[in-house]
């Protein structure tokens, strides 16, 4: 059944007082999934969003003509792949990102060409960096995708940083560089921080190490015609869940038969609650009694990427004249990627640029006009004077939005998975978790966020069937239970 967004949509401030089958706490795509399922299982669901939105990490700004630009999510790669088969389902297809023509890498001064997977690089670092992919495609296949801990080399893998494996396993420094850059801008983190393990289960994810910042072939090959905001919006419609917003979740009691989930001024009662934010900002909400360590731990050890993403608008897309892609990568920028982030018309012209991993925290002290020098410079390096003179610039910081706080998903450093993977997503009494972070499949993607609802809300289901139908009860009732993961 689709709806207005509105029609069930409600300000929290009118409704202090909630009750429902199951709470879901948080309206990305994991949380509206969530919702959804449930909702077709027959669950009276209440949604509860801390923004004024919903949506969560896709976010959508108009630019006229009815298009779009994306501060959030933007790509997908296979077309089998969840986010493409739910777009599809409700009717929203994909176009392809632009990829004719040559893309251009920055290796600290000079700017070559290149065009096909690979970089432009010396033929020793190809062959070196090329010997090292080769061994990341073969590892990764040893890894299982919903339990990466159990993998048979698991414990070597999630023991060291993808730094100390590059260092060990490419001699050249170009070769080096070159991975530190993939890593880089395919994850938002510096390889110094995170583990091989995840590294490996995160390409599975992308369809492959080399998928992982590939345009046609890779994961950044389609977009969802409207946006991926788009999409969100699209799914949340045909939730018949009560959604209410502005409804920051602080603490959540949780008893053997019924939980309470309150925030300021509101309290919402259920049989059980779905916590659809992400692992990092689950540990900020208070849990009473308080979750057993190793979830808590997980909490403390799981953490986000760091990146600002830029939109520049052009009257039109010169770049493509010039017989470039508008991809272009450096070693040494902090603007360490852009992209034709442009609409399927191409009009107007977009490059779309991410500041990531260290680089992204040093930019983001600078003040506003320096960072937009920065980002002019960088681009009239790549395109030339044109790029310097973009009708509009749109930045997008989202590790310091207070509902996000990093960008684009969590990363595992060394020992995460090994030590606490299971954690991901075992239930805690009447506590269930969602969230693309939240399964190792398709792990921080759109994808994996969306995997994530159908899986919690298949789980709940089940439960519920071994518990019956039940009752909720307001009242203090015995504290939950824990169950233990090992
Ligand atoms: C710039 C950027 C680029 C990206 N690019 C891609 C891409 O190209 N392809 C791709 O597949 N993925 C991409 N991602 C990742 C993708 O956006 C996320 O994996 C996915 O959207 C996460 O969905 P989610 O529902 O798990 O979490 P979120 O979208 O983070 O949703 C969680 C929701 O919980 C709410 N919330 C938080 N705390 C509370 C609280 N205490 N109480 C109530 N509500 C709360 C938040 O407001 C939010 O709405 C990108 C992300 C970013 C930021």
């Amino acid at each position: 059944m689709t709806r207005k967004i509105g029609e069930t949509l409600h300000d929290i401030s009118e409704n202090p007082s909630i009750e429902a089958d199951v709470i879901v706490v948080g309206a990305g795509f994991a949380g509206i999934t969530a919702a959804r399922e449930l909702k077709r299982a027959g669950k009276s669901v209440a949604m509860l969003e801390a923004r004024s939105r919903l949506g969560g990490r896709s976010l959508s700004r108009p630019i006229g003509d009815g298009k779009v630009v994306e501060l959030g999510c933007e790509f997908h790669g296979q077309s089998d792949s969840v986010s493409a088969r739910t777009a599809r389902s409700v009717g929203i297809g994909s176009h392809k990102v632009y990829d004719d023509g040559y893309k251009l890498i920055d290796d600290g001064g000079r700017i070559a060409r290149w065009k096909g997977a690979i970089p432009k690089v010396s033929p020793a670092a190809l062959v070196d960096f090329g010997q090292a992919a080769l061994r990341i495609e073969r590892m990764r296949r040893e890894v299982p995708q919903e339990a990466p801990w159990q993998a048979p080399h698991a414990v070597q893998w999630d023991s060291e940083t993808m730094w100390s494996w590059t260092q060990r396993n490419i001699r050249t420094k170009a070769g080096r560089s070159l991975m530190r850059l993939l890593i880089e801008s395919g994850m938002a983190a510096s390889p110094a921080e995170v583990s091989v393990l995840h590294v490996l289960n995160y390409s599975n994810g992308t369809g492959g190490f080399r998928a992982m910042t590939t345009v046609t072939g890779g994961t950044l090959e389609n977009r969802f015609v409207g946006g991926s905001h788009g999409l969100a919006l699209r799914l949340a419609q045909s939730v018949t869940a009560e959604t209410y917003v502005g409804a920051a979740v602080r603490r959540i009691n949780h008893f053997s038969d019924h939980v309470r989930v309150s925030g300021s001024g509101f309290e919402a009662v259920g049989r059980r609650v779905v916590v659809a934010v992400p692992v990092p900002l689950s540990g900020r909400i208070e849990y009473d009694p308080v979750l057993p360590a190793y979830r808590d731990q997980l909490t403390q050890r799981l953490t986000f990427g760091s990146a600002i993403k830029y939109l520049a608008l052009y009257d039109e897309p010169f770049w493509r004249a010039a017989g470039l892609t508008g991809m272009a990568i450096s070693h040494t920028s902090p603007v360490r990627a852009v992209l034709d982030g442009s609409p399927p018309d191409g009009s107007p012209g977009v490059l779309t640029a991410f500041v990531t991993g260290p680089a992204a925290h040093a930019v983001g002290r600078l003040s506003e006009g320096k960072r937009r020098e920065l980002l002019l410079r960088e681009f009239v390096r790549y395109f030339g004077p044109r790029a310097g003179k973009p009708y509009d610039i749109i930045e997008q910081n989202w590790m310091a939005e207070p509902y996000t706080r990093g960008c684009y998903h969590a990363y595992a450093p060394p020992g995460l998975y090994t030590e606490y993977g299971p954690a991901l997503k075992e239930p805690i009494g009447r506590i269930h978790w969602a969230g693309a972070e939240s399964v190792p499949v398709e792990f921080g993607s759109m994808s994996g966020a969306i995997y994530s609802g159908q899986r919690v809300a298949t789980e709940i289901i089940a439960c519920d069937a071994d518990d019956g139908p039940g009752h909720l009860t307001a009242g203090p009732g015995k504290p939950a239970t824990s169950r233990s993961v090992l």
